[in-house]
């Protein structure tokens, strides 16, 4: 295995350094003492749409416009996940709400760029490809009923002429109430479990979603996740994701799956990144209060790093298989819930050796305690990481 990072990627995570350093962090700090997401109008993202964020990575039909290096890293077809990757953990150093909240596509991309028909691509990816405003789209699988059983979903989706007709709730969507659109789950029929979902394009402004209502959250302040309704409603029948030919392959499921499946490790570099900043925050409180001369103090903070380490290299072994299109689900399981862990440990030493000082809501350890907690819970948990890595090991199916 080879980690090593061309100039350019290299060039690219110091640009993201400095951009966390500037501007991140002070939006992420913002939002959270504010208690509410960043704004869709706020300058920070009309600046990252001028620099040419928030572009797709489908360049698309015509050669026009260059896709944005960042999300897909820019190291050539070989470094693209591992690129994304420790972009991903830079900027979640800086933090982790700010880079949910970034324009763009997000989750949903992977669903569409490996089912989507070419003419769901230009529609729903081809207006990302220069946007000239901040945009963002959705994935909604989750229910107030069904999280970790995804299996389980009760939105239903009923053919009607040329249309689908949805009725259902969702909760917890990332960017839902700001998204062009929302790629939604929903069940053909509840009781034949996963054979039956499908994933359809939900256009904003479509009769009959609403009832946004954006969630209180104890982290990751600075992106809303929002629950909605969908009341009868009606979407065209080339909203369905991958078309009619997709639809008799019964492959909406699988689909889904694949996208948390390739979402993990970012996830988990992104854990490792708020690790790396309470590690950091950690340090700096013990050398300004005279305790590295403690070896308790030194043994756990260089446990802290150790761990947080191992877990980065578990990502990018996740990503570099990735990036061979060689089957990575066990490893990206693995990242997930070993960078989860380690970096909620690493949050924890802070909040511990600042001691009351860490209590007081004042302290940036504090923040990162609180938003570490969502790694483990988001794109499956980590008991469900550990049961796909069992069923592995034992030869069950995934
Ligand atoms: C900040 C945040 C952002 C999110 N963003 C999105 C989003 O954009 N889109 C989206 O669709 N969803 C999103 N979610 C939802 C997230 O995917 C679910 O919260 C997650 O799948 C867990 O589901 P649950 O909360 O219903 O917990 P449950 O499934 O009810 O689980 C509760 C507990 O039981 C454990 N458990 C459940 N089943 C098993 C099992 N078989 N074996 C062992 N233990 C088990 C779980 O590990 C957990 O500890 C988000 C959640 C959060 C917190």
């Amino acid at each position: 295995m080879d980690f090593c990072i061309d100039d350019r990627l290299e060039s690219l995570i110091e640009r993201t350094r400095a951009l966390g350093l500037a501007e991140a962090r002070p939006a992420g700090l913002e939002a959270d003492r504010l208690g509410r997401p960043i704004p869709v109008d706020h300058p920070y993202f009309a600046r990252l749409v001028a620099r040419g964020e928030g572009r797709t990575s489908w360049r698309g039909r015509s050669p026009a416009a260059p896709a944005r290096p960042a999300r897909s890293g820019s190291g050539g077809t070989s470094q693209r996940t591992i690129g994304a990757l420790l972009y991903v953990e830079e900027l979640a150093y800086w933090d982790r709400g700010v880079v949910v909240a970034t324009p763009g596509v997000g989750l949903p991309e992977a669903s569409v760029l490996s089912a989507g028909t070419e003419e769901q691509k230009e529609r729903f990816l081809g207006p990302f490809r220069e946007p000239q405003r901040p945009m963002w789209a959705s994935l909604a699988m989750t229910e107030p009923g069904a999280g970790s059983d995804a299996a389980a979903i009760r939105t239903h989706a009923r053919r009607d002429g040329k249309h689908w007709i949805l009725n259902g709730a969702k909760c917890f969507i990332g960017n839902a109430s700001r998204a062009e659109w929302i790629l939604v789950q929903a069940t053909l029929d509840p009781s034949q479990g996963r054979a039956a979902q499908r994933s359809f394009f939900v256009e904003r402004d479509t009769p009959g979603l609403g009832g946004f209502r954006i969630e209180q959250k104890m982290g990751l302040k600075a992106y809303e996740s929002t629950s909605f309704t969908l009341e009868d409603c009606r979407v065209p029948a080339d909203n369905l994701l991958g078309g009619e030919e997709r639809y008799e392959r019964r492959a909406g499921f699988e689909t889904a799956m694949q996208t948390f499946n390739a979402g993990r490790p970012i996830v988990a570099a992104s854990a490792v990144g708020i690790g790396r900043a309470a590690l950091d925050e950690a340090l700096a409180f013990a050398r300004a209060h005279d305790r590295l001369g403690d070896v308790r103090v030194r043994d756990r903070l260089e446990r802290a790093a150790r761990r947080l380490r191992m877990a980065r290299l578990l990502c990018l072994r996740a990503g570099w298989l990735a990036d061979r299109r060689a089957a990575n689900i066990v490893e990206a399981s693995m990242c997930k819930a070993v960078a989860a862990e380690v970096a909620l440990d690493a949050t924890s030493l802070g909040m511990e050796l600042l001691g009351t000082i860490g209590c007081r809501g004042d302290q940036l350890i504090e923040k990162l305690y609180r938003d570490v907690k969502a790694m483990d819970i988001v794109e499956g948990t980590g008991q469900i990481q550990r049961v796909i890595m069992a069923r592995k090991l034992v030869g069950l199916p995934h």
